[in-house]
């Protein structure tokens, strides 16, 4: 092999890499779907600093030969599929042979494998795409890949890497996805040595959630009975009516024992709950989809999760219907179904914010908590002249002013003055924070955990109190006033799954505060109906006391207003 090839092939491998292999959980994700692939009965995963610095997977699977091994790591080696034609029956996760050759081109990878055939096992180490030896390994059988100093060999993409913290998130999500997703294979996840979570295999499957996906949730789940149709198999556990997320972060997807995003499964369990959750949230479901291989599509972007199905629409009803039964006999089982919308709010904790907004005497600046301290000091008694005429609908409110007519947007009213008085609170560096009697305490995902310390002096310097007391699991001692704490642990939630979302936006304060206070306005939208002519009045006082009265913070007007000149125009 000339030198020439070689540096071909590893330019290729590492081109391939820039697909397969994004960040480090993308590794492990390789890596764990081979040893699932092969069989295994137990996989351990091994990682440390977000995987940047190691990760290890290791299976008591089939195992390979030496030179099943060398095989494996040249490009579109694979052993999963050999015609065109079998692309519609794939049955196995990996089938491109492209992950081995591509992680070994773009870190030091070590690979021991032993098939329970052999006597002995095979070690091969290559750095950087080159091999550096082959030698025999005494072992059990099974494969152990390490890989190392991830992306050393192209330093380009070292830096698109987030923190270790955030990379680490993203792994423990992806192995307690794949975890979730094999009932039949145990799972061992280990940080720096340190126990994440272990679940033997062929527990019951509320047992497995409350292993890998925590108590909190396990308690906000019930099992779902199987269902059937010609074809296709479901079951899973589901959400409890009223129990919501801001993400799509707990709603669990897998397809014949694949862990999916598939727009038409989310799309449909949200559908089942409509009235069972808020507008724009996701209810959590752990739903496992059995169907014939030929009917999915799996054949995408190597780097994504994303099925297609080959009939849509059959599998979105069949989702529905059968979700729609389970709910209706929890209904049947003393919760009558028309009752459930009206319960859901308060319990869902997702309404957030509202409660303080919706309580008309905060408009008034009667709550302390409500009024910034700031606010009212310099606030002009403004002599507005308008006069309430009328309630239109639940909305709005139609007005005589000094000048003609206004209509208005009571909700929107809302939102700015709550969004002015928030922003307040956080400029004047001094937020009114409400100390718990009985701290709060919430587990957080991976994820949000990552990104709630990274933006502990944000929050901090917002009002709120965070402290840690176990891996994932926090202490809220203390609340900005403004926040309701019945509210509070559905919009921490929603809070942090914004910031993982827009990351950018809460790198700089005064760009954070405006989010974080447009957040907390965002669902104040309310109802005027139960607010009395006197708070519409203290209502508008307020609006006209902000810095933008016109707009609500996302821009929508909050009054439109025809002048007598305006008005005279039309008769005219
Ligand atoms: P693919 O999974 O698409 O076939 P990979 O590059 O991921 O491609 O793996 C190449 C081949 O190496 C696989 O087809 C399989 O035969 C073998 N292999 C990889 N990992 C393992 C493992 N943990 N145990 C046994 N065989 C493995
Ligand atoms: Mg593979």
């Amino acid at each position: 092999m000339s030198t020439i090839r070689i540096l071909e092939a590893t330019v290729a491998n590492q081109i391939a890499a820039g697909e397969v292999v994004e960040r480090p959980a993308a590794v492990i994700k390789e890596l764990l779907e081979n040893s699932l692939d092969a069989e295994a009965h137990r996989v351990t995963v091994d990682f440390s600093r977000g995987g940047k610095a190691q990760m290890i997977v290791e299976d008591d699977g089939k195992g390979m030969t030496g030179d099943e091994a060398l095989l494996s790591l040249e490009r579109h080696a694979t052993s999963k599929i050999q015609l065109a034609s079998d692309l519609d029956r794939i049955t196995t996760f990996g089938f491109r042979g492209e992950a081995l050759p591509s992680i070994a081109s773009v870190a030091r990878f070590t690979m021991q494998t032993r098939p329970a055939s052999a006597p002995s096992g095979t070690e091969i180490s290559i750095n950087g795409g080159k091999l550096v030896h082959r030698r025999d390994h005494g072992m059990a059988p099974g494969t152990r890949i390490e890989v190392s100093n991830l992306f050393h060999p192209v330093p380009a993409r070292l830096k698109f890497l987030k923190s270790d913290e955030t990379e680490a998130a993203h792994i423990v999500r992806l192995v307690r996805l794949y975890a979730i997703a094999h009932p039949e294979v145990g799972f061992l996840l280990r940080e720096d040595g340190r126990e994440i979570f272990r679940s033997p295999g062929n527990a019951p499957l509320l047992d497995r959630v409350r292993e890998i996906w925590g108590r909190q949730v396990a308690g906000e789940v019930t099992i779902m009975p199987a269902f059937a149709r010609p074809g296709m198999r479901l079951s899973g556990l589901l959400g409890k009516p009223g129990v919501s997320r801001g993400t799509r972060q707990d709603l669990v997807t897998v397809v014949n024992g694949r862990p999916v995003d598939s727009r038409t499964m989310a799309f449909a369990l949200t559908e089942s709950y409509h009235t069972l959750i808020p507008k724009g949230r996701y209810p959590l479901a752990f739903v496992f989809l059995e169907m014939d291989p030929a009917w999915v599509d799996v054949n995408v972007h190597p780097a994504k999760r994303e099925v297609r199905f080959r009939d849509e629409a059959k599998v979105r009803n069949f989702l529905i219907e059968s979700v729609l039964a389970v709910l209706r006999a929890r209904a049947d089982d003393g919760l009558p179904v028309a009752t459930i919308p009206a319960v859901v709010p308060a319990s869902a904790l997702t309404a957030s914010v509202p409660k303080t907004v919706s309580a008309p005497v905060s408009v008034s600046g009667v709550t302390p908590t409500y009024v910034p301290p700031s606010a009212p000091a310099h606030a002009p008694a403004v002599r507005l002249g308008w006069r309430l005429l009328s309630r239109l609908r639940e909305e709005r409110a139609v007005f005589e002013t000094p000048t003609g007519l206004a209509i208005l947007d009571i909700g929107a009213a809302h939102q700015r003055v709550l969004y002015e008085s928030i922003l307040a609170q956080f400029t004047a560096q001094k937020p009114v924070s409400q100390p718990m009697l009985v701290p709060l305490s919430i587990e957080l995902e991976p994820l949000p955990a990552a990104v709630l310390k990274e933006r502990l002096p944000l929050l901090a310097s917002a009002g709120f109190d965070f402290e840690e007391y176990g891996r994932n699991f926090w202490r809220i001692q203390a609340l900005p006033a403004w926040l309701e704490p019945e509210a509070a642990l559905g919009f921490v939630r929603d809070l942090l799954a914004e910031m993982a979302r827009r990351e950018g936006d809460f790198g700089r304060p005064s760009l954070a505060y405006d989010a974080l206070a447009k957040i907390a306005v965002i669902k104040a939208r309310r109802k005027g109906d139960s607010l009395s002519d006197a708070e519409l009045m203290e209502l508008v006082q307020a609006l006209f006391r902000t810095v933008q009265p016109g707009t609500c913070p996302r821009g929508r007007r909050t009054y439109v207003e025809w002048t007598d000149a305006d008005l005279t125009r039309r008769f005219g």
